[in-house]
């Protein structure tokens, strides 16, 4: 029955477990633990759990157990293991499949954190990884070898929205039997489906779209049942990355209106990235959804809409981004994305800061760099917000 359910249908009613009370919200069930009835039936639930069945809020607890069954039924995913935080299901993916002497090959431009894992903390076991630029095909066909494990990748990137060709990566990568594995973050499940596109693993940060209103983190790894409960499920839940039933529940209702929220931002986005193109303080305009994307073709054919982030290249480099950020209304200065308020980011000083200029440079993070991460606030007045700022310089 659910797998003929539209987005909008999943999103309000699967993985839904009632209680006997027959609650019409869904219940947060802040347990860390569960009772059994008998000696016999805890001995039983040890040695195999059932659906409805539950040891330690660690291994697993039945809000958390909604989340995961609803976004994966979204994802069309065989099974989900939710986490703490995005980090928590980045690491979970990639530690729990990797060992010593292992090759892996991931695009360059990443979210920092993931870079860090990617970068530093996997060679230090042992693991050897190959970077390459997400956008250019010859360099994934070059990098992945016969030993490769896996490749890893973020399409869009962050901050400058590059597009990474996931079935064409995919293909090069399962000739030589290696998994794909995509943080799917900046696109969100609204506008791509990863798995369809022969993505093997999607890893979501809760923390952005799926709770979109700033509350909590949480973060969620999607795969096939084998690899869920057979590889990263005994590494999760032993190395402590669980999901809060609480924070559980904020993204479970997040979901409900997933859908609703994406396409909303995603419209004023591109309302917005339209309104500014050609601003004379401007030397870019980036938004997938822009005819001027250079990867314009390849974001209509893989994703159902531009996103929700737009990102403008002050002609006038740091100062000139300082002074618009400095006199935004509306627009707030933080780092979060996805979020119903819209939130502007100055990449080169903050998420980036950490890296060398050549690598910034490499990855088109200028000094001028601004990451608009469009709200649910009005179009117009975001875009005025925008225009008005823009006359400080
Ligand atoms: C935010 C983010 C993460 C990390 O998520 P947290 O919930 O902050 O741990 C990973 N990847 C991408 C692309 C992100 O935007």
């Amino acid at each position: 029955m659910e797998k003929t359910w539209k987005p909008r249908t999943t999103l309000v009613h699967a993985g839904t477990r009632r209680s006997q009370y027959g609650e019409m919200s869904e219940a947060v069930f802040l347990t860390q633990g569960f009772v059994y009835p008998t000696a016999e039936a805890a001995a039983e639930r040890f040695i195999e759990s059932g659906p409805d069945e539950f040891i330690y809020a660690r291994y697993g607890n039945p809000t958390v157990a909604m989340f995961e069954e609803r976004i994966a039924a979204l994802e069309g995913a065989e099974d989900a293991f939710a986490t703490a935080s995005g980090m928590a299901a980045v690491n979970g993916a990639l530690f729990s499949q990797l060992k010593a002497g292992d090759h892996i090959v991931s695009a360059r431009a990443l979210f920092g954190s993931c870079l860090y894992i990617v970068e530093t903390l996997l060679p230090r076991f042992g693991v050897e990884v190959t970077f390459v630029d997400g956008a250019d095909r010859a360099q994934w066909q070059a990098a992945i070898r016969e030993d490769t494990k896996l490749v890893f990748l973020e399409s869009l990137s962050n901050p400058t929205l590059e597009l990474v060709d996931i079935r064409a990566v995919a293909d090069l990568a399962h000739s030589k039997s290696a998994q794909v594995v995509v943080d799917n973050v900046f696109a969100t499940p609204i506008f791509q489906r990863s798995l369809d596109l022969s993505a093997d693993v999607v890893i979501y940060s809760a923390t952005k779209h799926i709770d979109g209103q700033g509350r909590c983190l949480g973060g969620v790894v999607l795969g096939t049942r084998d690899f869920i409960r057979g590889t990263l499920e005994p590494y999760l839940k032993h190395t402590g990355g669980a999901l809060s039933p609480f924070n559980a529940w904020v993204m479970l209702k997040g979901l409900e209106t997933l859908d609703l929220r994406c396409r909303a931002q995603a419209a004023s986005a591109l309302h917005v990235a339209q309104g500014l193109e050609g601003h004379p303080a401007l030397t870019k305009v980036i938004f997938p959804g822009l005819a001027s994307h250079p990867q314009h073709a390849l974001a209509v054919a893989q994703m159902d809409a531009g996103g929700t982030v737009v990102a403008i290249d002050l002609a006038g480099g740091q100062e000139a981004a300082f002074k618009v950020l400095n006199a935004l209304e509306i627009i707030l200065i933080s780092n979060n994305l996805g979020d119903a308020k819209s939130i502007a980011t100055h990449p080169a000083t903050t998420t980036h800061q950490r890296l060398s200029d050549a690598d910034r440079a490499h990855l088109g993070i200028g000094p001028g760099l601004i990451r608009l991460s469009i709200g649910l606030e009005d179009a117009g007045d975001l875009l005025a917000d925008l225009i008005q700022a823009l006359e400080a310089v």
